[in-house]
């Protein structure tokens, strides 16, 4: 099975409507910045994925980094949401806090013929010489090794369907910080909710 990566395309604005890592959150008129449940701080803003006619907003605390369960769905250290593409703003940004990260990345998407997401990650890497050129993959098979864990949906209590994986960054200076694992977003479309977490 062919696997959707979501590969390095240079740079772009902090506004810009496709896809991309950073900037600023399109989002409704009243959104509110999503804050963390173990720290209290305001989360970073990870990625704007507009992909079939949802736009995916992720975000997870980086102001204490591996200490606000940024590896649970539910444990309050990440937030991801599912808009409707139409009529969204940039988000107001709050004061404080590890909100942006270091570089907005554009996205752009490659098809890769591999059963699994590791093994396109390491062809498309190869091809352009550079591993962390893959920013991580939009829907296929996940790459998840715990069995037990999938999230259900909080609303319908349905097993959450996969969407995207996301990988720390394309520069390690501007990169999120997974602990060195990887990012997962959960959809569940008719509740309108996501999920993410990540996996060491
Ligand atoms: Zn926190
Ligand atoms: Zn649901």
């Amino acid at each position: 099975m062919a696997h959707t990566l979501m590969v390095y395309d240079g740079t772009t604005d902090a506004t810009s409507a496709g896809p991309r890592t950073g900037g600023l959150p399109l989002a409704p008129a009243d959104f509110d910045w999503p804050r963390c449940d173990t720290c209290r701080g305001a989360m970073q803003f990870l990625a704007h994925l507009p992909f079939d006619d949802v736009v995916v907003a992720v975000f997870s605390c980086a102001n204490e980094p591996g200490r606000c369960a940024q590896w649970e769905a539910f444990g309050g250290g990440n937030r991801a949401f599912l808009f409707p593409p139409d009529g969204l703003v940039p988000a107001t940004v709050p004061e404080a806090g590890e909100t942006r990260l270091g570089a907005v990345t554009a996205i752009r998407t490659e098809v890769v013929d591999e059963d699994a997401y590791d093994d396109a990650r390491g062809v498309y890497g190869a091809r352009v010489g550079r591993g962390r050129a893959v920013l991580g993959s939009w829907g296929g098979e996940p790459d998840w090794y715990d069995a037990d864990g999938w999230p259900s949906c909080p609303r319908c209590a349905r097993r959450m369907d996969f969407t995207a994986h996301l990988e720390e960054g394309y520069e390690r200076r501007t990169a999120a910080d997974f602990g060195g694992g990887l990012g997962y977003v959960l959809t569940c479309a008719p509740c309108t909710r996501a999920v993410f977490l990540t996996q060491g």
